[in-house]
């Protein structure tokens, strides 16, 4: 099965909204007060029809100034050039940064031959400035140079692609399913952003609305381990990739 988490590694992340490169090998947490410590996985997957990626990361680039996107998606085999769709959750910049890529100064999108597909209100938002999670310029260079397809609500982007409008974690955050040889991946970005929140319930500060997002984990776990979905785990620290078991009100996640 072609599914690769494209892992950007670790950052911390503190009131100020910047992302700083995290070693857990040589920096101390301790150094780092008042900070968020969180990882990043953008994923791509091979379908028969579309080569996908699924949110896009801080953008971050090797010594070489290439994104270790771009770096990974060449790993697995494939080119940055042959990505079709890139399905946004959401637009907060950890998810979005990676959308483009400055050259001479200038932003450009990272995947330009690909669809990238957004939740309308989600980029109106974004692109109003109103938010500091939010980088306007990545949606004005994407607006300039960039296929988008804005969906807005629920529903059947193609066949073997749905989206869902959750609105938990951003007010027009959106989850997907996508069908693969027969089985159902769901890409839940940050409303199931690690395993780890399905097991330890709580609701979170960052959440736009934290009642609705601790809902929505519990309710979107239950599907995937009824359905046999397999899940992609944004933030998730070791299990990226996995599926998900609920027994005795217990949820397990396997890495797959
Ligand atoms: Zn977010």
């Amino acid at each position: 099965m072609e599914i690769f988490a494209l892992g950007e590694g670790s950052y911390s992340v503190d009131a100020t909204k910047k992302f700083i490169p995290f070693n857990p090998e040589t920096d101390s947490k301790r150094d780092r007060p008042g900070s968020l410590f969180i990882h990043v996985n953008p994923f791509l997957i091979k379908t028969a029809d579309d080569l996908i990626v699924l949110d896009a990361g801080l953008g971050y680039k090797d010594t070489r100034d290439e994104l270790l996107l771009h770096q990974h998606i060449r790993n697995a085999g494939f080119d940055p050039e042959d990505v079709t769709l890139v399905l946004m959750s959401h637009l907060h910049y950890d998810h979005s940064g990676g959308l483009v890529v400055e050259r001479n100064g200038k932003l450009e999108p990272s995947f330009p031959q690909a669809t990238h597909v957004i939740q309308r209100d989600e980029f109106t938002f974004g692109l109003s400035g109103a938010s500091t999670s939010y980088h306007k310029e990545i949606f004005e260079a994407l607006q300039a140079s960039a296929k988008i397809d804005f969906v807005e609500g629920s529903g059947e982007y193609k066949p073997g692609i749905k989206y869902e409008l959750s609105a938990g974690h951003s007010k027009f955050h959106q989850v997907f399913w996508i069908d693969l040889e027969g089985t159902k991946v769901f890409f839940g970005g940050d409303e199931l952003p690690e395993p780890e929140q399905l097991i330890r319930k709580f609701v979170a500060k960052y959440d736009y609305d934290g009642h609705r997002s601790a809902e929505l984990r519990i309710q979107y776990g239950k599907k995937a381990a009824s359905e046999g979905d397999i899940c992609l785990f944004y933030h998730a620290r070791a299990t990226a990739i996995g599926t998900v078991n609920y027994q005795d009100e217990v949820f397990t996640v396997t890495a797959v």
